[in-house]
């Protein structure tokens, strides 16, 4: 460490002697030194010899000793208010007895009822030492929260989100997405939940909005509730995210579909808006053939929509694909989206996000999304140099841009100072971390180091 950089809040100006990754155009084995000013990128040269005492003089700078230096991560798809029920006293008794996405709606809608606005703080205050503190000491910058809204919980999730997002402003954007999960035209809460919902939809922090249209109890219930959550999105100029075709059925139809016909009849296009629409999950489209891909990416592009797909592999992994009666035999097909595939091969957007964590949709997984990305490695066969930049960027650049923090993350002159230090704190594995130094970005897609020292809008994050 050069000069007094290690205070919380305090601006730093200059980072030296960096190996810079995840861009194309900066080689990881020359070193790199970047000037910060007013949280932006303001400079970004070679550190050769002659600028070796460069920066030594200056106030705040750090020596990232010849260390791998990244932009910051993205949860483009991250529940707050489920987080880490089950690891709450005040849930012990909803233990997991079977496993699946029935037993997990079950409980989520007992656990609901349990909500109370100082439990949701309690458990904000919970997210601070776990889902946002592990999230923003991973190097998460950015994230879009899903918080629900329902005639069961009303608007406290909201309320709740409103004050953790306020309150953790200095270290991380945190993004409100309104979120029914619940029926909005069916069953006998529809019109109370939907009520309540687009009410919330409207609140000014609310920057996007979002459904589940699967939950309804038929396909034209789950078109109506497709349409009327996108035509709101619209009118308020919010953006826009489905979890959707949540499935590996044959025989159901593709919503997808629905949505990008919705898109171009409501003229959604990239050059007239910057609202984005994501969707998630969409497991369903895993039975595609190479034809419906290529014609599902001609239809995206030659209309110019703004769509993203969202892989959740962790959910996906552990909800989809289980035999219906008890554990089964050997045949279990796996459904989670084929994202590096989907942006190689046919040039449609996507990243990949961490969904839940610690609940009974997604009860193992870290709030880490490097370890996401490397995960991403097996279960996308996705292991060259070019598929890992590709992974890494899906936890990174292509998650913001999908979430329309366009450009926020990244390394580029006047960008925003958000950036991840690997190895440079001398921590737990700095014994090691001579032999094991990260060289690459593959080296840190593949076994992700823990120590990391978090710059958010050029200031370091102490959490
Ligand atoms: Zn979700």
């Amino acid at each position: 460490m050069v000069g007094e950089a290690e205070g919380e809040g305090q601006e730093i100006l200059y980072i030296r002697r960096t190996r810079i990754v995840a861009s194309h155009h900066h080689d990881p084995k020359m070193l790199h030194d970047i000037s910060i000013k007013s949280g932006r990128l303001c400079g970004i040269t070679e550190h050769t010899e002659s600028t070796d005492t460069q920066g030594l003089n200056e106030p705040v700078a750090i020596d990232a000793d010849c260390h791998l230096v990244t932009p910051s991560l993205c949860h483009a798809h991250v529940h707050l208010d489920k987080a880490f029920l089950t690891s709450d006293p005040k849930y012990a008794d909803l233990r997991l007895e079977k496993g699946g996405f029935a037993e997990a709606m079950e409980i989520g809608s007992k656990a609901k009822k349990r909500f109370e606005m100082g439990d949701l703080l309690r458990r904000g205050k919970w997210a601070l030492d776990r889902l946002i503190a592990e999230s923003v000491a991973a190097g998460v910058t950015h994230m879009r929260a899903f918080i629900e809204i329902d005639c069961t919980v009303g608007f406290k999730c909201l309320d709740a989100a409103i004050t953790l997002k306020r309150e953790f402003a200095n270290c991380c954007r945190i993004q409100i997405c309104a979120f029914a999960q619940d029926p909005i035209f069916s069953g006998p809460s529809a019109e109370d939940n939907r009520r309540l919902f687009g009410t919330a939809c409207s609140n000014e922090e609310v920057e996007a909005i979002g459904s589940t249209p699967y939950v309804e109890d038929s396909d034209f219930h789950s078109k109506e509730n497709l349409e009327w959550t996108a035509k709101l999105a619209q009118r308020l100029n919010k953006h826009l995210d489905f979890h959707l075709d949540y499935n590996i059925d044959i025989d159901k139809p593709v919503m997808a579909r629905h949505v990008i016909e919705l898109a171009i009849e409501l003229d959604w296009r990239t050059s007239k808006t910057d609202k984005t629409i994501v969707l998630g999950h969409c497991t369903r489209l895993t039975l595609f053939s190479r034809e419906e891909w290529q014609v599902l990416s001609h239809t995206i592009q030659r209309n110019d929509l703004p769509i993203y797909f969202l892989g959740l592999p962790t959910s996906d992994l552990f909800i989809q694909g289980k035999p219906p009666h008890g554990l089964g035999g050997g045949e279990r097909p796996r459904g989670t989206l084929q994202i590096p595939q989907m942006i190689q091969q046919y040039g449609l957007k996507g990243a990949i996000s961490i969904n839940n964590v610690g609940n009974a949709f997604t009860p193992q997984g870290t709030c880490d999304p490097l370890a996401l990305a490397s995960l991403g490695v097996g279960v996308y066969q996705a292991g060259t140099v070019a598929d890992v930049q590709c992974l890494f960027e899906c936890v990174s650049s292509r998650a913001t841009e999908a979430i329309g923090f366009d450009s926020e993350i990244g390394f580029r002159v006047g960008g925003r100072a958000d950036l991840i230090i690997y190895q440079s704190k001398g921590g737990s594995d700095d014994r090691l971390s001579k032999q094991r130094r990260r060289l690459g970005l593959e080296d840190l897609v593949y076994d992700p180091p823990k120590d990391r020292q978090v710059i958010f809008e050029g200031r370091v994050v102490d959490i």
